[in-house]
């Protein structure tokens, strides 16, 4: 697969503009099915239902690799005799709490996938809420349960220096040929020489996909036991962060699930069909048929849990929306603290979020992030360098003409939205530099 040009579309564009007004109408709305994929001419709604792709990405998995589901069991003794032996651990809150180093590889076909920086930073805030049992929302959850809610002890920060030890902001960005992915792509989403991007050290790192997942998935990861080149999670660019995504999954609580299937959560219902013998094999969860979707009511009672307090469809291992999921538990916990040592201990003494050794003098650019864009002339202006730097504005337009300039000053990042409201509607061309370092981007006022 080729990385396309941002531009190559428009051009095809511009090219027909000559032509009869018969012909470019035909043309242009020919253009996105023959460029794009009917996908992209009308994006697929968000599914109104949660959905994870686990199960199935499990049964493809397994389809390539028959090794996989005996190396999963092998694996599932060995986490059991460390639960066994490391009770102590599990039972203390002690504050030993570990910080895993992540990689966020955004693959995007256009601007609207390209997520800013900002919305990264919302999703690593939310796992670091909810898995150090700080989740605003936790005062919802029946006192039947109260006890039962963990504090995993898990934090997430973003990766300060790549594999190589140079400095990163945590986000790798390219631009895709492809619109929308399935996990069946996934060969494709994890390796640069398919037009994807190749997972860093999953050893060291945890990485996240963000793409256009479409399919009805939500999400899907690839539990331990798999392949190390595939060893990550991949949300779709709708659900992760808060800031413009769907709701009701716009609380970045896809993501949560998913780091909790990467340490080897299962379902709350045990992916069992309705029936009752299935189990998350975890022993402080009630034995329960089926998902449940939505913001149930409590208690639920079903047929494999008849009596109150009921099913735990609060639990983030349930399919409920963002804002009605609320909680791991205890077992929960042990199992994922054990997945970590048993199967991820290089992720305890990663030096990922230690600042980069081989900083570079020149300022990297490459995380400038601009939107909304096309806009109504006030756009949120992202950058986060590797130094300090002057960084310095401009704006031409079409003709070249410098319409607007400003001096930020010496600065590493900036968070700030830009004012360009008194310009007229067109094409835009916001040139940043800092430090002998230069970019520029298209803007579009609408
Ligand atoms: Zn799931």
């Amino acid at each position: 697969m080729n990385v396309t040009e941002p531009d190559g579309v428009e051009g095809a564009v511009v090219k027909v503009v000559g032509m009869t007004g018969r012909i470019i109408i035909s043309i242009l709305l020919l253009l996105p099915s023959l460029l794009w994929g009917q996908s992209a001419l009308t994006p697929e709604d968000p599914p109104q239902q949660r959905r994870c792709g686990h199960y199935e990405y499990i049964e493809m998995l397994t389809e390539q690799d028959p090794e996989f589901p005996a190396r999963r069991a092998a694996l599932e003794e060995e986490m059991n005799r460390w639960i066994m032996e490391n009770a102590e651990i599990i039972n203390s809150e002690s504050s030993s709490v570990i910080t895993i180093p992540v990689v966020v590889h955004i693959l995007y076909f256009n601007h609207i996938q390209n997520i800013p920086h900002s919305r990264v930073i919302e999703q690593i805030d939310r796992l670091n809420k909810d898995f150090r049992r700080l989740n605003s929302n936790l005062s919802g959850i029946p006192a039947a349960f109260a006890h039962l809610v963990a504090d995993v002890e898990f934090e997430f920060c973003l990766a300060r220096r790549d594999p190589q030890g140079n400095w990163t902001n945590g986000v790798t960005r390219r631009q895709v040929s492809q619109p929308s992915f399935t996990y069946h792509d996934d060969h494709i989403i994890k390796s640069t020489s398919q037009g994807g991007q190749s997972i860093w050290n999953p050893a060291r790192y945890l990485n996240i996909w963000v793409v256009n997942l479409t399919g009805g998935v939500l999400g899907y990861a690839q539990p331990p036991g798999g392949n190390a080149t595939t060893d990550g999670i991949v949300i779709g660019y709708r659900f992760f962060g808060s800031t413009g995504a769907s709701p009701p999954f716009n609380h970045g609580r896809t993501t949560v699930h998913e780091v909790g299937h990467w340490f080897n959560l299962i379902h709350i219902w045990g992916d069992d069909n309705g029936a009752c013998w299935g189990s998350d094999l975890v022993h402080d969860t009630p034995n329960q048929a089926s998902e449940f979707y939505g913001c149930p009511t409590f208690p639920q009672m079903d047929i494999c849990t008849p009596d109150s307090p009921g099913v735990m469809f609060m639990n983030y291992m349930d399919y409920v929306n963002d804002d009605c999921m609320m909680m791991f538990t205890h077992g929960q916990k042990a199992r994922m603290l054990a997945a970590l040592n048993v199967f991820r201990p290089g992720l305890k003494n990663s030096n990922g979020c230690k600042p980069a050794i081989n900083v570079e003098e020149i300022p990297d650019l490459s995380s400038l992030s601009v939107f909304p864009n096309p806009g109504n002339g006030l756009f949120r202006f992202e950058l986060i360098m590797n130094t300090d730097a002057e960084i310095h504005l401009t704006v031409v337009n079409s003709l070249g003409q410098t319409v607007w300039d400003d001096n930020l000053g010496v600065r590493q990042s900036v968070y700030e939205t830009i004012d360009l409201q008194h310009l007229a509607p067109g094409f835009y061309y916001l040139s940043v530099s800092a430090g002998g370092s230069r970019t520029t981007q298209k803007l579009i006022i609408q």
